[in-house]
C-alpha cells in the first residue's frame, strides 16, 4: 500500500538568505520590495519576505501531526540536465557563477546569498522526487516545501524571487524519465505563473491553469487572452481575478474551467504550483484558509478520475507565516483523510464575475472547453 502522502523536504533549502539587512543591499533593496510588495507588512524587522522562517515553520507544523502515514523520502539536489529540460545553458551557467556569492540580481527583488544556488538545486530536486514518489507508487500525494520558489523563473531569466522552475522541472522530469505523454499544472499562487506559463506557452503536451490577481498585479502578465502559442493554443488557461476575489470564484473556475478542460485532456499526472498568498492578510485577493482544503479535495477527486490518483504539490508563494501554516494543514488534512468532511468556505461573490467571462473567453479560445468538441483532441 503507498502511504497517503509524502512531504518532501531538505534542511539545505533553508541556506537560501537573500540579502535584505546588509548594509549595502538594504536601501535599493527595500525600495524595491515595498515598491513590490505595496503594504505587505512581514513582522518583525524589515527583511526579505522570502525568508528561511517561511518554510522550517512549515516543516515543524507538519512535524508536530507526529503522523506516521506521512512519508518522508530523501531529496537529491537536481542535477544540470535535469534542469536544462526547463532553462536555457545560459541560465544554467548565470546559476554557475553565482553559486557561493552574494548578489542582487538586477530584474527585480531575486537575490542570492553563498548558499542560494545549492538551495535551489535542492528545491528543483524535491519538485523531481515528488514525481518520483507518486509514479513508483510509495506514495499516492506527495507535497514539496521548498524554497526559493520556481513559477516566475523563465527559461532563462531569474525574476520574483524565483532563480530556477521547480515545477516546470518536475512536469519535464515526468515527460522524460517517466514516459508520461501529458502533464496538468495546476497554480493557484496569487500572483501568475509566468515563468512556468513562458516555459509550456507552445507545449500540447502540458497543460497550464492559473488562477491570481488581474495585472497590474505583480507580474502585471496572464490575460485570459493569451491562451498559448502555436501547437500550445489552447493549452494555457489563465483565469484573472480582481481584487478581493474570494473562495466561490475560486471554487467556480475550478469547476467551469480546469475541472472540463482536464478531463478533455486526460492528463496523466496532476501538478500544483501551490503559493499560499492568497488569504486575506498579503492584501492580493481574499482567499480562506479553509479554501485550500476544497481546492484539494477536488483536486484528489480529478486525480482518482483521470490519472490513478497520482497528485503532487510544489510550494510556491506565501509571506505570513500563520496563514500559510494553516492553509497548508488544510491541504494536508484532506491528503491524509479524502473522506474528512470540508471546513466552510467563505460566502462572497466577489470574483465570480470575473470567473464567468473568462469562461465565455475560453469556450470560444480553447478546443479543450469547447461543448461542441468530441472527447480526445
Ligand atoms: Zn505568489
Amino acid at each position: 500500500m503507498p502511504a497517503p502522502l509524502a512531504i518532501v523536504y531538505h534542511d539545505e533549502m533553508l541556506e537560501h538568505r537573500p540579502p535584505g539587512l546588509e548594509p549595502e543591499m538594504r536601501d535599493y533593496h527595500s525600495r524595491k520590495l515595498r515598491a513590490l510588495l505595496g503594504e505587505l507588512v512581514i513582522s518583525g524587522p524589515w527583511k526579505h519576505p522570502e525568508r528561511p522562517e517561511r518554510l522550517s515553520s512549515l516543516v515543524d507544523h507538519v512535524r508536530s501531526l507526529s503522523d506516521s502515514r506521512i512519508l518522508w523520502p530523501d531529496v537529491p539536489r537536481a542535477d544540470e540536465a535535469a534542469l536544462a529540460r526547463a532553462h536555457t545553458s545560459g541560465h544554467l551557467r548565470k546559476l554557475a557563477e553565482l553559486r557561493g556569492r552574494t548578489r542582487m540580481l538586477s530584474l527585480d527583488t531575486t537575490a542570492v546569498s553563498p548558499g542560494s544556488i545549492d538551495a535551489a538545486f535542492r528545491a528543483a530536486g524535491a519538485a523531481m522526487t515528488v514525481v518520483d514518489t507518486v509514479l513508483e507508487g510509495a506514495a499516492t500525494s506527495a507535497f514539496a516545501l521548498v524554497r526559493p520558489p520556481g513559477h516566475h523563473a523563465h527559461a532563462a531569466n531569474f525574476r520574483g524571487f524565483c532563480l530556477i522552475n521547480n515545477v516546470a522541472v518536475a512536469a519535464r522530469h515526468a515527460q522524460a524519465v517517466h514516459g508520461l505523454e501529458r502533464v496538468l499544472i495546476i497554480d493557484w499562487d496569487v500572483h501568475h505563473g509566468d515563468g512556468t506559463e513562458s516555459i509550456f506557452q507552445s507545449d500540447p503536451s502540458v497543460l497550464f491553469f492559473d488562477l491570481h490577481r488581474a495585472a497590474p498585479y505583480y507580474p502585471g502578465t496572464g490575460a485570459v487572452e493569451n491562451v498559448g502559442r502555436g501547437r500550445g493554443r489552447g493549452t494555457t488557461l489563465n483565469i484573472p481575478l480582481p481584487e478581493d476575489t474570494s473562495d466561490l470564484a475560486a471554487l467556480e473556475a475550478f469547476d467551469r474551467i480546469l475541472a472540463p478542460a482536464a478531463r478533455r485532456f486526460r492528463p496523466q499526472l496532476i501538478l500544483v504550483s501551490a503559493g499560499f498568498d492568497g488569504t486575506r492578510e498579503h492584501l492580493g485577493c481574499n482567499y480562506s484558509r479553509a479554501l485550500f482544503a476544497h481546492l484539494t479535495d477536488r483536486l484528489q477527486r480529478l486525480a482518482e478520475e483521470l490519472c490513478d490518483r497520482r497528485l503532487g504539490f510544489v510550494l510556491e508563494g506565501g509571506y505570513h507565516v500563520e496563514p500559510m501554516r494553516s492553509s497548508l494543514d488544510h491541504c494536508l488534512r484532506v491528503l491524509l483523510d479524502p473522506d474528512r468532511p470540508l471546513p466552510p468556505t467563505g460566502t462572497s461573490r466577489i470574483g465570480l464575475p470575473a470567473v464567468r467571462e473568462a469562461t465565455d473567453t475560453l469556450r470560444s479560445l480553447c478546443p479543450l472547453l469547447r461543448e461542441s468538441a468530441g472527447g480526445a483532441v
